[in-house]
This record gives C-alpha cells, sequence and structure tokens, in this order.
C-alpha cells in the first residue's frame, strides 16, 4: 500500500449532508478518527452560492466529504427531474468551489453507480462512463453527478486540487427514506412488508416484474469506505464502491419479507416501471486498494428494520 494522502489527526472535517442517510453514516464513522467533525446547520442552503461560501470562510474545513444531495427512487426521479437536476448541480459546483476557495486540502464526491450506461456489460467497471445512453428513469440526477465527477477532475487540472470521487452502489440503512412515494425499493419493502404483517394481508405489492437485478451495500459500509479512500486514494478516477451481493428484485422481496416476518405472497403492478434490468458494479480497483464490505445484506435489513420501528419512517429528501 502506498503512503496515506491524507491523515485525519487533528484536521477540520466537513461532512456536508450530516442530516441525511450517508451524511450521517459518514458522522457516525469519523467519531472514530481523531479529527474535528464539522457541520452547517440546516439553515445553510447548498443550493445557495452565497450562503455556501460564506459558510466555507467562516468554516474553514481541512477536508470535505460531499454527501449533501437531492436523492430519491425510481418514482421521485420521474416526478421531480428538474429539482433532481438543478439541485444537485447547484451543490456540488458550490461545495467544490467554495473548497478551493479556502484551499481544501481534499473533497471527496459522492455520486451514484445511475451514472453508467442503461446497457453496460456487468460488472460495471469504472471506465464505462459516458460509453452509451443513460437510463431514462434516473437520467436527471445521472447527469448531475456525472457532472460531479468531472468537476473534480477539472479542479484537479486546472487548480492542483486533491478531490475525488466515489461511486456507491445502491445503498440503505438508518436514517433511510421509507416515504412510499420517494424511496428507494429495499426501504420500501420493509414497510410494506411490515405494513402487510400488521394488516394481516394476503399480499404485498411489488413494483415492476420484479426481474431487475440490483446490488445493495450498507450505508455504514459506505461510510467506512470513504473514511479510507480520503485516508488513501488520490487520482482522476472515480472509484466503485459495492458489495458483490446482487439479487432479483423477487428475492429482494422475499429476503425482506422474511426478515420482517410476513408470510403472505407477493404481488407484482406492472404499471410500474421496471428501470435498468441490472447494475453490479465492479468494485475491484478498491478490493485491490484493501478495502472489503462487513455487513451482510441479511444483518443489514435486520438492523433497518429495528430502525424503521424505532423511528416509524421519516420522510427525507433533501439531504442539505
Ligand atoms: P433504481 O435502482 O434507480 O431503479 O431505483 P429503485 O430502488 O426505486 O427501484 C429498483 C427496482 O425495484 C425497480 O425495478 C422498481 O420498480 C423495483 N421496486 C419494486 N417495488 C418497489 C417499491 O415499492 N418502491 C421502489 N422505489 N421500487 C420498487
Amino acid at each position: 500500500m502506498n503512503r496515506p494522502t491524507f491523515d485525519f489527526s487533528g484536521k477540520r472535517v466537513y461532512v456536508a449532508g450530516h442530516g441525511g442517510m450517508v451524511g450521517s453514516a459518514i458522522v457516525r464513522r469519523l467519531a472514530r478518527e481523531d479529527c474535528e467533525i464539522l457541520t452547517a446547520d440546516r439553515g445553510v442552503d447548498l443550493r445557495d452560492q452565497q450562503a455556501v461560501n460564506a459558510w466555507f470562510a467562516q468554516a474553514r474545513p481541512d477536508a470535505v466529504f460531499m454527501a449533501a444531495a437531492r436523492v430519491g427512487g425510481i418514482a421521485a426521479n420521474d416526478a421531480y427531474p428538474a429539482q433532481f437536476l438543478y439541485d444537485n448541480l447547484m451543490i456540488e459546483a458550490n461545495v467544490v468551489e467554495a473548497a478551493r476557495q479556502v484551499d481544501t486540502a481534499k473533497l471527496l464526491m459522492l455520486g451514484s453507480s445511475c451514472i453508467y450506461p442503461r446497457e453496460a456489460d456487468q460488472p460495471i467497471a469504472e471506465d464505462a462512463l459516458l460509453t452509451g445512453p443513460l437510463e431514462a428513469t434516473n437520467q436527471w440526477y445521472a447527469i448531475a453527478k456525472i457532472a460531479g465527477i468531472r468537476l473534480c477532475q477539472a479542479y484537479r487540472i486546472e487548480h492542483g486540487c486533491d478531490f475525488i470521487s466515489a461511486m456507491p452502489t445502491n445503498l440503505f440503512g438508518p436514517g433511510d427514506n421509507f416515504d412510499l412515494d420517494t424511496s428507494h425499493v429495499l426501504p420500501a419493502l420493509i414497510r410494506k412488508a411490515h405494513e402487510a404483517k400488521v394488516a394481516g394481508d394476503e399480499e404485498m405489492l411489488v413494483w415492476g416484474s420484479g426481474k431487475p437485478r440490483r446490488e445493495f451495500l450498507h450505508v455504514d459500509d459506505l461510510a467506512d469506505a470513504c473514511v479510507f479512500l480520503m485516508r488513501e486514494y488520490s487520482g482522476a478516477q472515480h472509484v466503485n464502491v459495492g458489495s458483490g451481493q446482487e439479487l432479483s428484485i423477487t428475492e429482494l422481496a422475499r429476503l425482506v419479507a422474511d426478515i420482517v416476518g410476513f408470510e403472505g405472497k407477493l404481488a407484482f403492478d406492472s404499471t410500474r416501471h421496471d428501470g435498468t434490468p441490472r447494475k453490479l458494479l465492479d468494485s475491484s480497483r478498491l478490493n485491490a486498494m484493501g478495502w472489503r464490505p462487513a455487513i451482510t445484506l441479511e444483518d443489514g435489513i435486520a438492523a433497518t428494520y429495528r430502525h424503521f420501528l424505532k423511528d416509524g419512517g421519516r420522510r427525507v429528501m433533501l439531504r442539505g
């Protein structure tokens, strides 16, 4: 392993989006490092350039984890294309430029596996980026996230900034959005299985055909990978962060139902989009650097269900 490229000791580390699922996981993980964790209060709107510049001038972070984003599942992307594109472009551009202005030593931009072409070869390697058309249902978010990668690369070339990007696969865990209109599939299935169990229903509704395949990573594993990359990695190429645990939506629904304790049948709503047929990341670059996930899908779902029972499912969309 090469020498670490960033040493957390005594550093000021800003987590943008600390109220969201990813940001809060990074804050939990950073508690084990010898650094000062900085978070902006909810009053700082990251879409507002003046507000962002003022926050950075005061906070002067040595490192930034860019986990702030407008996020949502397949239905939310369809319903709010302008918000998904505009908000994410503004947040990324404001944070990256403000970090440059105060000489932030390192920044990690977080994206998503939906940046890759719909028909990309599986598992998807980093160099599949921009080799084909995007999946229509999440193109707005994807375009913004591709711009985020390019922004880091451009600042690296033009300004010498050590800004890197990580592309996680589908995430889940504590702090997830359980709102059925805007959530991703895994929290949605937890809520549906729970409500079907409580109501004594004979079946629970799964969107689409159940055939698409997805890979899932627990957000605490992602947070650990982010800290690892911040410390160990410096390069223009973005890095995939996956678990290698891939299954069909039908298999996932059955697994969630079993963990939640819903014994009824699955019903499929064919009026809903399937989205990308398959989305499995090739995480061999990250694995070769020495990082591996620690949380199994079964354990992760069980822990997330316990959080759901405690929280009752919050509505979280803008991770500011
Ligand atoms: P995607 O990975 O960007 O396609 O986003 P999602 O996590 O929202 O959806 C993944 C897959 O799960 C799609 O094929 C959905 O149609 C399917 N799915 C099945 N049931 C649900 C549900 O209740 N909510 C969501 N969001 N997706 C569901």
